[in-house]
């Protein structure tokens, strides 16, 4: 392995890794897909419901950019990875009176029909989170188990743990963020979900304070089909991390694996009761839960592309601090580091589409949108 050069090493095997390294696939083979986890998806990833919804609201760039991205996705499933995607639609309902009054003032992106207590969106879907990982890096040499514990750019290659060398390094470690420079600010948001068997059969997915949606795990009784099961998520705790000696990160009062039989209790129950209040689901038992910290930006919108490199950028305009503007396309970028982060809770939505972006910026030089820039976030952090 030490004498090989990787055209692309990628760290971080979740739904943006996996999907970068599709669209790279297409144009090379010389990739390599580094995890610490055992297995693709072994975190947020695996640990997602996974659903696509649209996003409901007042038209802003943010839904304009999820209601792309949902387009874009879905039909990249259906296209690519038919057996990953169930499309069932999806039920939201408004949780009280004011949300009731405020769904008639939204503006909807894709078609609905008002149904039972809310508004059904044909195009809601549920992904098979794990499978799909998998699917998507077929043909991906992969580095599973391995943590990568330092990065360094030397003799125009990246060095990844003194032990392999890539031309491009591209970062799609979710919530960790060691790598990233400081002013990408990313911020965990750990949640969990349940899977329960219930004698209820649903037909559709639900989202009202929470989602309900037939769980894709198939080891239910296949004679019968009871008792169903249904899948419960998610919880939201913004959270700090916390490093062990061992170098791996905690989250605190949490388990710190993506899958468990118990669960976090609090959030069990509080998913029990918000999952009632939608639909009522008999002879509810709780089989497994699953958990796992979403990344965040400050303004929602994920970070894709090249990275500023806020030291070299500060020494040619020291001036940027006292606020004096300078254009973003002068600023100094790490060579050949990529990111694709900041997916929050809707990398299932997001993934695909910003890949495939990200991989025509890198091949081809397309321009990629400002709002999902580095350079943004690095303009605020300088300003403080
Ligand atoms: C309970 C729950 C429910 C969710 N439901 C939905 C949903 O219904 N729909 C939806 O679209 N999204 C959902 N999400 C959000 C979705 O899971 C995330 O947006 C998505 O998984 C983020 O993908 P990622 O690849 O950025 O991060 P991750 O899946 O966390 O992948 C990052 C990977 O990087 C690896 N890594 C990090 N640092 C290193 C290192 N130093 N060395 C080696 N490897 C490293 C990690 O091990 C990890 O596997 C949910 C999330 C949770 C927690």
């Amino acid at each position: 392995m030490e004498n090989k050069i990787y055209d692309y090493v990628i760290v971080g095997a979740g739904i943006a890794g996996c999907s970068t390294a599709y669209f790279l696939s297409r144009h090379t083979s010389n990739i390599l897909l580094i995890d610490t986890n055992t297995s693709v998806a072994g975190g947020a990833s695996g640990a997602a419901g996974a659903f696509l919804s649209p996003l409901l609201g007042k038209n802003n760039p943010f839904k304009t950019l999820v209601t792309k991205a949902l387009k874009f996705s879905t039909q990249f499933y259906h296209d690519n990875f038919s057996d990953c995607i169930i499309n069932n639609g999806v039920l939201r309902i408004p949780k009280d009176d004011t949300d009731r009054e405020k769904f008639k003032t939204y503006d909807h992106d894709f078609n609905f029909v008002i149904k039972d207590d809310g508004y059904f969106f044909p195009i809601g879907s549920l992904i098979s989170s794990t499978k799909l990982c998998l699917n998507l890096t077929t043909n991906i040499n992969k580095l599973l188990g391995f943590n990568v514990d330092k990065i360094q750019f030397t003799d125009d290659l990246w060095s990844i743990n003194d032990k392999i060398k890539t031309n491009n390094l591209i970062l799609c470690t979710g919530a960790y963020v060691d790598f990233l420079p400081k002013y990408v600010q990313i911020r965990p948001v750990w949640g969990q979900r349940i899977v329960c068997k219930t004698a209820k059969l649903l037909t559709h997915n639900y989202h009202k304070e929470c989602s309900v949606s037939l769980s894709l795990k198939n080891d239910y009784d296949n004679d019968t089909k009871k008792p169903y099961l249904i899948s419960i998520g998610a919880t939201h705790h913004r959270l700090v991390l916390e490093k062990k000696c061992d170098n791996s990160f905690v989250f605190p009062n949490f388990s710190t694996c993506n899958h468990c039989p118990t669960g976090c209790k609090e959030d069990t129950d509080k998913l029990i009761n918000l999952a009632n209040d939608i639909v009522k689901l008999d002879d509810l038992e709780v089989i497994e839960a699953y958990g796992g910290a979403r990344a965040s930006s400050y303004d929602y919108f994920p970070i894709v592309g090249d990275l500023v490199d806020d030291k070299l950028t500060l020494e040619e305009f020291p001036y940027l601090k006292n606020g004096t503007h300078v254009q973003s396309n002068r600023f100094t970028k790490y060579k050949n580091l990529f990111v694709l982060n900041g997916v929050g809770g809707r990398g299932f939505v997001l993934s695909p589409f910003l890949a495939k972006e990200l991989v025509e910026h890198i091949i081809d030089g397309k321009k990629l949108d400002e709002d999902i820039k580095s350079e943004r976030l690095f303009k605020r952090w300088v300003k403080k």
